[in-house]
């Protein structure tokens, strides 16, 4: 069977935490959210987990390289052995040069690059729309999934509060971020040959059969 290494990139809102669930129970393929796997490391107190820590304890970012070296060290384990989905990493086109020479350190190559798009309009209408009970996190929205009593929970009563993600400036501000920091990497992997779009604004459900197809094709061509 070939490897599936994927990265997955998309917006804020756009459904990428559901496909990547998705991706990790039908193909059991690890997800390394680099969020993640930084806390592990440092938690695990690993040579790279203590050198990520002074950093951390300092108040200062991570540098590309020490991160780049605990996301190599995840791929390089037996349970990515068939393969694994990147959330967070590669961020700049320094770490994608940094895993590409990993991947090649390790014989190994990137399978494709998913990119799970949404207009910004829409990603705003989703997130800046959803409200949380603030006793127990059941979610709302107020478009899409409104409770029966306009700011209160169904379920339990409580007021319904809209998280500082979710505010309509810091939403735009997150959109801008991304965007910054994505776009010189879809031109590369685009360039590549490794990008593979899909359209956000469908169905979880659908969204899904297109990844499953496309990633279905690319096994074919490999073992062309
Ligand atoms: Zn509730």
């Amino acid at each position: 069977m070939s490897e599936l290494n994927l990265i997955l990139l998309g917006p804020p809102g756009a459904g990428k935490g559901t496909q990547a669930d998705r991706l990790r129970t039908d193909f059991e393929l690890p997800y390394y959210a680099t969020g993640d796997i930084l806390r592990a490391a440092v938690k695990e107190e690993s040579d790279l987990g203590r050198q990520a820590r002074e950093y951390m304890d300092r108040g200062d970012l991570v540098p590309d390289d020490l991160i780049g070296q605990v996301v190599v060290d995840r791929i390089d384990s037996d349970e990515a052995r068939d393969g694994f989905v990147l959330d967070g990493f590669p961020r700049t086109l320094g770490q994608a040069d940094e895993l590409h020479r990993a991947l090649e350190g390790l014989e190994r190559h990137l399978t494709a690059t998913l990119l799970i798009e949404a207009p910004d309009e829409e990603v705003i209408r989703r997130l800046s729309g959803r409200r949380v009970c603030r006793d127990n996190g059941h979610t709302y929205h107020v478009e899409f999934d409104p409770p029966k009593n306009e700011g209160f929970c169904d379920q339990d009563g409580s007021v319904l509060v809209q998280r500082d993600d979710d505010k309509l400036e810091t939403v735009k501000h997150r959109l801008g971020v991304f965007h910054e920091q994505t776009k010189p990497l879809v031109e590369l992997y685009e360039k590549d040959g490794l990008l593979r779009r899909f359209d956000g604004t469908r169905s979880p459900e659908e969204v899904n059969g297109h990844i499953r197809a496309t990633l279905a094709t690319l096994r074919l061509e490999e073992q062309l």
